[in-house]
């Protein structure tokens, strides 16, 4: 497969998640709705019908080599705020930089400067501000460079967290502890 050209800004998310589980979705379409991924759906969806925000809304961007849709966006005193819902009582560092993307998309999009975003989470129904920062720019670019240039005949290591292991819902095709006890081998 050829370079890939548009990175989805839910893929940022897998890939820091661990890199092997993206190999798994994006060359195999191996992704199966596990409980974890259905339950958030199912939120998702919930959430949804509360209505007054402009939902799913698409953006693309030829510079970024990014498109997605961003899950909610707010208009908060005329300033634009995107809004990631998540399941869950916490969030991580690949939340902050999916966040982070979409900001960056839609600054693109509207021409308008974006500092802050919000992750919203189900499990306490509470909303948590997140500044848009360099870093998190950074990271967001050095993500798609390293999506893009993913290939089919070189798959990524194992991730080192067992728990990220119990959760993943590509386990049965990685197979993480028979795989690697075969590789080493
Ligand atoms: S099972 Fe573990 S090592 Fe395998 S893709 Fe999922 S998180 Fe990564």
């Amino acid at each position: 497969m050829d370079e890939i050209e548009y990175v989805n800004i839910s893929d940022l998310n897998q890939f820091l998640y661990c890199p092997r589980r993206l190999y798994y979705l994006m060359f195999y379409q191996t992704q199966e709705i596990n409980v974890h991924l259905a339950d958030g759906r199912g939120l998702h969806a919930y959430q949804g019908r509360r209505g007054g925000w402009y939902r799913e809304v698409y953006v693309k961007s030829d510079r970024l080599h990014l498109h997605g849709r961003v899950d909610l966006v707010e208009q908060d005193n005329g300033v634009t705020v995107p809004v990631e819902r998540k399941r869950g009582t916490s969030y991580y560092e690949n939340d902050l930089v999916q966040l982070a993307a979409y900001a960056m998309l839609l600054e693109e999009h509207l021409g308008e400067r974006i500092t802050t975003g919000y992750l919203y989470l189900y499990g306490t129904n509470t909303r948590h501000p997140v500044e848009i920062t360099d870093s998190l720019r950074l990271k967001v670019v050095e993500t798609v460079d390293a999506i893009r240039s993913m290939h089919v005949s070189s798959i990524p290591g194992f991730c080192d967290n067992p728990r990220k292991c119990a959760k993943c819902s590509v386990f049965v095709y990685c197979m993480p502890y028979e795989a690697r006890i075969l590789e080493e081998a």
